[in-house]
């Protein structure tokens, strides 16, 4: 190649790395799949300055030999080049083959390599390769990044903290972890273990290697099929709550996707269980026939379409509800800081602490208990197997709390109660509000609307532009059930109201219908009756400091249990939280 050929390539090759390698992640996610692509089942990733000042992947692949190595960093490279279509049919997470050079050309690379029977070293640096030698070396690839933009000072600004490009980064290796159980991921940030799996190919390890043994032991396993889709991974109870989606991964064909409708469907499964700013902690795979998606919308950005969206949403939000349904999710108050505890903070806030580092002796003790646990699990998957294949037929509604016998009031606002199993704490506002929130969800979609004239009409006045907002709206009223004439420019007057709304305290509740009807953009039956329902349980339920008798509380303890969803209020909020009998004597030292 003459001299000025090369110059142009290493130019095209920059503008290209500006294109390609944003960020120190970028550069570990290259690295990364072509040691996935070697077959590596031991991936090493260390850095030094999160990547900055230097980035080392070692890996245990296949390797190259000398002519690949040194082409490895020529911009086609076509052997890395893959056909987009494939990228499901096939193992390789493929679709690059341009930014090695591109990264080569903003850096000072080393690549050692050995396909077993010789070993290639290749030094280059802003894109000219300025030394090829043979070297010792085991099976695999070693490659070593160093000073990464250093020739293109503009991007190296453009850098934002350590701290960020390490969040992203490991973040980035967390996926992949998760995605490939079979493969050991190790990585390390100036000496400091960050993450360390052990490649025995058991998801459920990962996540504990990810989020700690106090997540894990809240994770339940589910798994289902329809025709098209089959379903599998692990979801959390809805107690533990991330204020982001990062922890939300799903995997299709064993490839990581980021789809935005896909986490709405997971997230919507978990409506009423956990509030609408809060995210649960979930690994689904879902296997599909590779004709059933299209993955040429946006490969880097690794989104994908699927062309049946209905049965998959209804296999995932039927699944997750199911395994939902099943469970007791009364947060165990005394287990409640440890599982929002200190690693959940950090993967969620990403503040640089100490505690980001990784104590092998805590490690191993944590170990130990993860192993113990895992039998359980075991045991579960099996049940999740059995369930998917419809063998186990649907059982009456289960008992979800024992009955509970309330002792006191505390606050005016916590009820404490007591049975064999613990103590409880029921708030009683958020108790009633799920109760009355399931009894309107019920009267709403029932078809045949009892509804009862009012004595005295209730006369409702409005601002112009509220008005011709409520006028465009009109039929959200006759869903309901409310009779209205209009009356004058604008005012309406309500004749009759459903029965079940003269129970709350009625005109404010009118009112607050009225809002919703007012503000509401593309209107959604469903999410309608929710928010009516929800709006309308708060105002007619008990308030804080209402100090209610005995009976009460008795009352509204037998009816909270018989809730198809007793665990927490239409907002999310917990209703109820628990102190088991065990959990007191350990607590009193009666038990250690
Ligand atoms: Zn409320
Ligand atoms: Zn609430």
């Amino acid at each position: 190649m003459s001299k000025i050929k090369i110059m142009d390539e290493i130019l095209a090759n920059k503008i290209a790395a500006g294109e390609v390698v944003e960020r120190c992640m970028n550069v570990v996610k290259e690295l990364v799949e072509n040691a996935i692509d070697a077959n590596s089942t031991e991936i090493k990733i260390d850095l030094e300055d999160s990547g900055v000042k230097r980035i080392t992947v070692t890996d245990n692949g296949i390797g190259m030999d000398k002519d690949d190595a040194v082409i490895a960093f020529s911009r086609h490279a076509t052997s890395k080049l893959k056909v987009v279509d494939d990228l499901f049919n096939i193992d390789s997470l493929g679709f690059r083959g341009e930014a090695l050079p591109s990264i080569a050309s903003v850096s000072k690379m080393e690549l050692r390599t050995s396909n077993g029977k010789e070993g290639t070293k290749v030094n280059v640096e802003g894109g000219k390769i300025l030394s090829i030698d043979s070297c010792d070396l085991r099976k695999g690839t070693i490659i070593t990044v160093e000073n990464l933009f250093y020739n293109t000072p503009v991007r190296l600004k453009y850098l934002k903290s350590l701290y960020t490009e390490l969040a992203y980064i490991s973040e980035y290796i967390d996926k992949m972890a998760l995605s490939f159980p079979n493969i050991k991921f190790v990585l390390t940030n100036n000496q400091k273990t960050l993450l360390s799996t052990d490649g025995s190919n058991r998801l459920l390890k990962v996540i504990h290697d990810i989020y700690g043994l106090s997540v894990v032991k809240k994770m339940v396993a589910v798994k289902n099929e329809n025709m098209d889709y089959e379903l599998s991974g692990y979801i959390s109870y809805p107690e533990v709550m991330r204020s982001n989606k990062n922890a939300i991964t799903t995997l299709v064909n064993g490839r990581l996707i980021k789809n935005h409708d896909l986490i709405r469907m997971i997230t919507d499964s978990y409506h009423t269980y956990i509030p609408p700013d809060k995210y649960p902690i979930i690994v689904l795979k879902i296997e599909v026939d590779p004709a059933l998606i299209d993955v040429n919308i946006h490969p880097t950005k690794m989104d994908i379409k699927f062309s049946k969206m209905d049965t998959l949403k209804e296999l995932i939000t039927t699944t997750i509800k199911d395994q939902l349904e099943k469970l007791t999710l009364i947060p165990d108050a005394s287990l409640e800081t440890k599982v929002e505890g200190v690693k959940t903070s950090i993967r969620t806030n990403y503040t640089p602490k100490t505690n980001l580092e990784f104590d092998p002796q805590e490690k191993q003790k944590e170990y130990q208990e993860f192993e113990k646990m895992t039998l359980n699990f075991e045991v579960q998957e099996e049940k999740a197997t059995s369930f998917s294949k419809g063998e186990e037929p649907k059982t009456e509604k289960k008992e979800r709390i024992k009955k509970m016998y309330p002792v006191g009031l505390v606050h005016g606002t916590y009820i404490i109660a007591e049975n064999e199993e613990g103590m409880f704490i029921i708030d009683q506002h958020a108790a009633n509000e799920r109760i009355n929130y399931e009894y309107y969800l019920h009267e709403l979609a029932n078809p045949k609307r009892v509804t009862t004239d009012l004595l005295v009409p209730l006369t409702l006045e409005f601002p112009t532009n509220e008005y011709l907002r409520l006028k465009q709206n009109f039929s959200c009223l006759d869903q309901l059930g409310i009779t209205y004439e209009e009356f004058g420019l604008q005012t309406i007057v309500i004749r009759s109201l459903p029965v079940w709304l003269t129970k709350a305290k009625t005109e404010q509740a009118v009112r607050q219908i009225i809002d919703i009807i007012i503000q509401q953009e593309n209107f959604q039956l469903e999410k309608f009756f929710h928010h009516i329902a929800a709006t309308v349980a708060c105002k007619a339920s008990i308030k804080a400091n209402d100090h209610i008798m005995l009976e009460d509380m008795e009352v509204l303890l037998e009816r909270l249990r018989n809730c198809d969803n007793p665990f927490t209020c239409p907002h999310g909020r917990p209703t109820i939280i628990t102190y088991s009998k065990y959990d007191l004597e350990k607590l009193f030292k009666r038990a250690m």
